[in-house]
């Protein structure tokens, strides 16, 4: 997209996320009118998901020709996954011992009444769920994980071929392009999926006050994640200036659309179509793009590593259960772990979060004290989440790309 188009649009996004917010905030109920027009702008997105990670990841390991490369390229990506989502999770820990959010909740006044439907998650399934049998099956059900694992081994064999896997290659590099078109001309409509997305949703919340009193049992609890997030944006900032070397006012003009469609889809994996094309026009090393930010989408979530961890604290301090230091490095590790297995879909997080509840002996209806007002900071931690992994493929384009 042209500069000036992309400016322009990113103006349209902020007018529609404030009118969004404004309308849904003001009218209420009314604006679950326009619901359908962000289920159209979502729809839209997710129809590009399956093909555009195939074929972004397929052209990107390729395009490394080497497998040595794709090992270190990839090995760099993971362990920077690693250690960006554990500085996510400590920041969390961090504020939840410093803001005590828990500490003295009225459990009438914050439970909701609707039971969290959540089953038995492990670290055994997070790892099963890498392969899937049916391949078609899990493009059917958008399983990006096992995806992933697919076209990696699937394009490192083509490399292998030769002249015979040249226009397999070719194939999905066409796909790609299209694709991205297509991306391109679904943001057109960004600004309008955006409003409808966040009006009807403020709408189907009951309208401003009905937020504001959500938002005021759990106050300390929406602060303390808030401000646990706002913290980690500045700490990915200065990776991006450190390690990348790029200038954050130019990069975030660029990612303003993707971050703003987190916000407003609450799915990383919905807007990963945005995300690809904001990172190719802040100009990050194409091969690092196309290989690492699908994966990163996946698998790369320091926005709900940090809030699960000040949720689970949250959980103890309600319930009166002090952790010990040695239960908050169990919550640490867990935490990163539930992140990794969390999908890229609307309130993943709530679910995985029961490895962590889990493993520090918390009741699993903990999660009923925080029920709702999620939908809210699931926006949030998904703003973080987009940005850390277009931050992740900005370092790797930089670190881990040698011609
Ligand atoms: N909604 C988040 C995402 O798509 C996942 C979660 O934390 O629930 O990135």
């Amino acid at each position: 997209m042209q500069a000036s188009g992309e400016k322009k649009l990113l103006i349209a996004m902020i007018f529609a996320i404030i009118a969004g917010g404004l309308s849904g905030f003001i009218w209420g109920e009314t604006m679950m009118a326009v619901a359908w027009l962000g289920e159209l702008f979502l729809t839209a997105l997710k129809m590009l998901i399956v093909p555009l990670v195939a074929a972004s990841i397929i052209t990107g390991v390729a395009g490394l020709g080497d497998i040595r490369k794709l090992g270190r390229m990839g090995g760099f990506a993971i362990s920077y996954y690693a250690c960006t989502t554990l500085i996510a999770v400590s920041i969390g820990l961090l504020m939840a011992n410093l803001w005590q959010p828990g500490v003295g909740v009225d459990f009438a006044s914050s439970a909701t009444t609707a039971k969290p439907e959540i089953g038995d998650v492990s670290v055994t399934d997070l790892i099963l769920s890498l392969v899937h049998p049916n391949i078609i099956d899990a493009a059917a059900n958008m399983k990006l994980l096992p995806i992933i694992v697919f076209c990696i081994l699937f394009a490192a064999a083509l490399t292998t071929l030769g002249e015979t896997g040249k226009p397999v290659i070719a194939f999905f590099e066409g796909l790609n392009e299209a694709m991205m078109k297509m991306v391109g001309w679904i943001m057109i409509f960004a600004p309008i999926g955006v409003f409808a997305l966040i009006a009807s949703k403020l709408g189907s919340a009951g309208g401003g006050e009905a937020f504001f009193a959500q938002l005021a049992g759990l106050a300390k609890y929406a602060l303390a994640v808030i401000s646990g997030l706002l913290t980690h944006a500045v700490v990915l900032s200065a990776l991006l200036v450190l390690l990348a070397r790029r200038s954050i006012m130019d990069y975030l003009q660029h990612m303003g659309t993707a971050l703003m469609t987190a916000f407003s889809t609450a799915s990383s994996s919905a807007t990963l179509p945005l995300t690809l094309e904001g990172v190719k026009a802040a100009g990050v090393d194409e091969k690092a793009r196309r290989f690492v930010l699908p994966l990163g989408a996946t698998i790369n979530m320091d926005g709900t590593a940090l809030y699960e961890a000040v949720a689970v604290l949250f959980i103890a301090q309600a319930y009166g259960i002090d952790l010990s230091f040695g239960q908050q490095m169990l919550v640490l590790v867990t935490a990163t772990m539930a992140a990794i297995g969390a999908a890229g879909i609307p309130e993943a997080g709530l679910v995985t979060m029961v490895i962590v509840l889990e493993a520090v002996g918390l009741p699993l209806e903990g999660i009923g004290l925080i029920l709702a007002i999620d939908w809210f900071l699931d926006r949030c931690r998904t703003t973080i989440n987009v940005f850390g992994d277009s931050v992740g493929a900005a370092v790797v384009g930089k670190l881990a790309v040698k011609q």
